[in-house]
């Protein structure tokens, strides 16, 4: 509007009705449980058009009124606070709602339900979580760690929270995992009923996902990307975020660890998915919604958190923190593009923060630096890594630090390749912290010295070093007999981290090429002496990351070995009071050890539990026999209606890693996609699902999988499914690799 001049203003009034569907877990939806159901919306990237008639675009924010018509004894949640209750007539009442400020159509949200709901007031600010009948006394975690997060980043983004209050919606039936919803994030049931005493890596994921979506009702909501190809920028800043704060509320949690295993190192994480020649730039060019949908990945969300925590390092911690507020103040209420960050963080610190973050955004990959020592010299090589063993060029501005013979050196490795007047005879390593975001290849010298420290390696750069091995085995960079080596070196020196790592990674191992003499040996080895050093009781006050350690032992032994799981079935008898670490293996030895015999007796429990979390853990034993039939009946039950929907994917990605299970849920995956992509409307979440699982199922079916998965369910999945293909490429190559080793 131009000053001076009368405002014409026309005013379009719409009238429109929408009907729910009952297959969807998407969008305007309802969210089961027993015969009753919350009514919800969960609209990201681009369903509140399907709800309601708009321009739905993120740049496009609106200040929305409403009123919420229902029958009496329902509650309703939206993004703000009702201001007016009103009848309205023959049972019925009307909620308005207080306007909401100018936001983007995604971040819009209601539910009607029968809600429980406990509040916390801090700083003015009304913190509620709302759960389903029943399940409020689990929502207690959830509820402070909101709470002390909503304080610590009104202090850190040093902005006062935007809105009157924050609800916590925890959703019986959920897609995904959480949503930033201003004002109402919503949440899977697992993520948002933790309880103090749930088992300590269940626990943390939620806490951390609630942490994740407070971090993002500035950095999003209040500021927003002004469209899709920015999504990286509201996701990576959450995921660092998320993490950062976690911390700081839980210094024992170790979050940095948790950090590297979960967002960067472990199965599908960045620098698996970036070197896949089927990767994106962090900053995509994004043209419609429907590509939108498939950059939700760990590219979006780990590989940018990790330059974010690059640039951190760069310009210092205060001026980036500075540099934050400064963007989030001036654009508050609207929109910002990646440069405004940049600008942001470059007037903080007089740094070329631009130049370095555009080196690492706007290209797809990362590096290989290979290390040679010559005499009294160290070369560094370094050209693009990918999987696939395929060689291209180009080359990053990498922040290298080396560490040799006790002296630490820090530059930027801007060409194809450099010598360094560096001496390492008796030690030698590189990416020192683990903040660089490379794969190294050392020479055999190298790796001879790095053996011969590894027990006085930090926890990051143990577990770095063996992710840097198990990515280099991958691209047939490595001998299996290498990464074998260090594996042994891991187990005669337990960091818990570290053997987190490579349980994991010898699980994927073992479910592809359980037949290589190699692979049996490397696990006959790693188990038992691990088993003894951490103990199978819990000791009072050890480190969270023990306990975890312990969990993931104990229950992929117990998967593994039959004699070790008629001894973990003997705890199941005090299943209802075992320390929740113990679980897991008791319900995967009860159910390996009694077959058919144990399958009621899960199954019962899956049905009747009330716990998402606990059946998270149940589907474990569901999914370890070793009768296919069995398996099938698992897999079945995600789908039955018996259970919650949001189940369908744990029985499906557990027995995928169950070597005796892999045909029967490959064959299970083709019978079921159509009914699983309807029932996700074809939302991201589902193509992570099934990535998680086919390269791994469908191992020996390469080709039936490339049939399967051509045409029609290419196009509906887009680089989602090309992706899942290359993966799968890779893992029925190093399965014949394992095969062919130690013969
Ligand atoms: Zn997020």
């Amino acid at each position: 509007m131009i000053r001076g001049v009368p405002a014409r203003q026309s005013v379009v009034e719409i009238e429109y009705s929408k009907q729910v569907s009952d297959d969807v877990i998407f969008g305007l939806y309802k969210s089961k449980y027993g015969a009753d159901y919350i009514l919800v919306t969960d609209l990201e990237p681009a369903e509140a058009r399907t709800v309601f008639p708009c321009v739905d675009e993120p740049a496009y924010k609106a200040v929305f009124r409403l009123q919420i018509t229902t029958e009496d004894g329902l509650g309703v949640i939206a993004n703000t606070p009702i201001v007016r209750k009103e009848r309205a007539g023959a049972g019925r009442t009307t909620y308005t709602f207080q306007e909401t400020p100018r936001m983007s159509t995604y971040l819009f949200f209601f539910a009607i339900g029968r809600f429980e709901e406990t509040k916390l007031t801090v700083g003015g600010i009304d913190v509620i979580t709302a759960t389903r009948p029943g399940q409020a006394e689990d929502s207690q975690v959830a509820l402070k760690i909101s709470a002390d997060s909503l304080l610590e980043f009104q202090s850190y983004y040093d902005v006062p929270y935007p809105l009157k209050k924050l609800h916590v919606v925890a959703l019986p039936e959920y897609h995904t995992g959480a949503m930033e919803n201003w004002g109402a994030i919503s949440s899977r049931e697992s993520y948002a009923l933790v309880r103090d005493d749930t088992n300590f890596r269940l626990k943390n994921r939620g806490a951390m996902s609630i942490v994740h979506e407070v971090a993002h009702q500035w950095f999003g909501d209040l500021v927003t990307m002004k469209w899709w190809d920015d999504l990286w920028l509201n996701e990576s800043f959450a995921t660092l975020m998320g993490y950062k704060m976690t911390q700081k509320l839980h210094p024992d949690w170790e979050m940095w660890g948790v950090f590297l295993r979960d967002e960067v190192y472990l199965r599908s994480g960045a620098m698996t998915l970036d070197a896949l020649s089927t990767t994106h730039p962090v900053q995509a060019h994004i043209k419609d919604v429907a590509e939108a949908t498939h950059t939700f990945d760990s590219i979006s969300y780990g590989k940018g958190a990790c330059v974010l925590r690059m640039l951190e390092g760069y310009v210092g911690e205060e001026a980036f923190r500075k540099g934050v507020s400064d963007y989030l103040k001036k654009f508050s209420f609207s929109n910002a593009a990646g440069r405004d960050l940049w600008d942001a963080l470059g007037g903080r610190s007089g740094l070329p923060v631009a130049s370095m973050a555009r080196a690492w955004l706007t290209r797809p990959g990362y590096p290989l630096v290979r290390v040679r020592v010559v005499g009294n010299k160290i070369e560094l090589t370094q050209r693009p890594f990918l999987l696939s063993g395929d060689r291209t060029t180009g080359t990053w501005p990498i922040p290298i630090k080396i560490r040799a013979d006790g002296k630490e050196t820090s530059f930027i490795l801007k060409r194809e390749s450099a010598r360094l007047n560096v001496a390492a005879t008796t030690e030698l390593l590189l990416n020192v912290g683990r903040t660089g975001f490379y794969v190294t290849l050392y020479d055999e010298a190298a790796y001879d010295l790095l053996a011969s420290n590894f027990p006085r390696l930090s926890s990051h750069d143990r577990a770095g070093l063996m992710n840097d091995l198990y990515l280099l085995l991958q691209a047939g960079l490595v001998k299996p007999e290498l990464f074998a080596r260090f594996v042994s070196l891991c187990r005669s020196s337990p960091d818990p981290l570290t053997i987190q790592i490579v349980s994991e990674q010898l699980r994927t191992i073992e479910a592809i090429a359980p037949n290589s003499p190699i692979v049996q040996e490397v696990i006959r080895t790693f188990y038992p002496p691990l088993l003894e050093y951490f103990g199978e009781v819990p000791q009072p006050g050890e480190a969270p990351s023990v306990s975890t350690t312990r969990e993931q032992l104990m229950s992929y032994f117990a998967e593994l070995d039959d004699s070790y799981a008629e001894k973990m079935a003997n705890l199941f008898g005090q299943y209802a009071n075992l320390n929740p670490n113990l679980k897991a293996a008791a319900a995967i030895g009860f159910a390996v050890t009694n077959g058919a015999r144990a399958e009621k007796t899960l199954q019962e429990m899956v049905i009747t539990s009330q716990s998402e979390l606990d059946r998270d853990i149940l589907y474990r034993g569901l999914s370890a026999f070793r009768d296919p039939h069995l398996i099938e009946n698992s897999l079945n039950l995600g789908l039955s209606g018996r259970v919650s929907r949001s189940d369908s994917r744990y029985s499906m990605i557990f027995a995928a890693h169950n070597p005796a299970a892999r045909d029967t849920v490959w064959q299970w995956v083709k019978k079921n996609y159509d009914t699983m992509w309807k029932m996700y409307a074809g939302t991201q979440q589902f193509y992570i699902d099934i990535g998680a699982v086919i390269p791994i199922c469908a191992v020996e079916h390469e080709a039936d999988a490339r049939r399967f998965l051509s045409g029609r369910r290419l196009k509906n999945g887009g680089s989602s499914v090309t992706r899942i293909l290359e993966v799968l490429h890779i893992k029925a190559s190093l399965r014949k690799r394992l095969l062919r080793s130690g013969n």
